[in-house]
């Protein structure tokens, strides 16, 4: 591990001027169980590390703020998990929060952490972008939301610009009601990362919203708004046309060691036609989450 100064400030406009200064030489640490792991491994080699769970700003809290669920960017996966309005505005998020690594890992990670460190396996990015939610950045030139499909660039890399970093995730709380359901494939049980990662939301208006990762180099959004997915009369094959349009986007990687490119894709098919059936019960009120 290279050596590194370590900072430590108490208020976000201390850690925006350490940004600014720094600027690529400085690495935010958040829970540390993404950012450790490749401090150790050299892969992140900064000259300074700015630990923001001092922050006051960030301080872990779940709030109802007009028409927006806000999680603060020092909220960890446990908290998200627990929280009784995120249970039930977003319950495909408890979901996905509850299957990050161990009880030890989802005491430590945030879920800002997820979201920036831009893992094209990360699970909590599906549900997040089915649910609209954005990302609040904060920097010296102010504070600006950005649509997490609009946050998401590859493997490691946002559109957060140099300076700036989360304060937030802001989810809008859903205008109509929606049933969903997050799913994943890993290579085994226990604690491991993804080789699918998929969340499907169906509204009562017959929007099929679904978001998908591990996959290609960044997860993916997107949205049927024919309603054929949604309807349990509609025929198979206008289903499966639909379905394969919505997967289009699908790129896995060749060079991975988790699964390999034929599997994830005939994985999605199957994860996406199950997380459909269980959003549309769950729409309709036949299961619980
Ligand atoms: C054993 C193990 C198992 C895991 N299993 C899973 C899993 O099943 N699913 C999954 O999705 N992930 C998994 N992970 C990855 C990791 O736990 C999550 O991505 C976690 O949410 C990261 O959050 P953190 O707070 O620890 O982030 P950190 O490690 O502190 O930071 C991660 C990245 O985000 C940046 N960052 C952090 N906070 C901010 C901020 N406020 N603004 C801007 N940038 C910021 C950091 O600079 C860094 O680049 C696993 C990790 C380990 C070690």
């Amino acid at each position: 591990m290279r050596p590194f100064q370590y900072a430590r400030p108490a208020t976000l406009a201390e850690a925006v001027a350490l940004l600014e200064a720094y600027g690529p030489e400085a690495r935010l640490l958040a829970g540390g169980t993404d950012l450790v792991v490749r401090l150790r491994d050299g892969t992140a080699r900064p000259s300074v590390v700015i630990d923001v769970k001092r922050i006051a700003e960030l301080r872990p809290a779940i709030r109802q703020v007009g028409g927006h669920l806000v999680i603060s960017a020092g909220t960890v996966m446990t908290d998200v998990a627990e929280d009784e309005q995120v249970r039930r505005h977003f319950p495909a998020l408890v979901e996905a929060a509850e299957v990050v690594g161990s009880v030890q890992i989802r005491n430590r990670a945030t879920l800002a952490g997820n979201v920036c460190n831009a893992s094209p396996a990360a699970d909590t990015a599906p549900p997040l972008l089915v649910y609209g939610a954005e990302a609040v950045a904060c920097g010296t030139a102010g504070t600006r939301r950005i649509g997490l499909d609009e946050f998401f660039v590859r493997s490691g890399e946002t559109t957060l610009r140099q300076g700036e970093m989360l304060t937030a995730i802001e989810l809008p709380l859903p205008a109509r009601r929606m049933g969903a359901a997050h799913l994943r494939r890993t290579r085994r049980r226990g604690h491991d990362l993804a080789s699918v990662t998929l969340c499907c939301g169906v509204d009562e208006g017959g929007v099929t919203r679904l978001a998908y990762g591990s996959v290609g180099p960044r997860p993916v959004l997107v949205v049927d708004e024919s309603g054929t997915l949604a309807d349990p009369a509609a025929a198979a094959e206008a289903k499966a046309a639909i379905f394969e349009r919505m997967f289009a986007s699908a790129s896995p990687s060749p060079r991975s060691m988790r699964a390999s490119p034929e599997y994830r894709l005939a994985m999605l098919r199957v994860l996406g036609a199950r997380a459909l059936a269980t959003a549309i019960a769950r729409l309709a009120g036949r299961e619980r989450p």
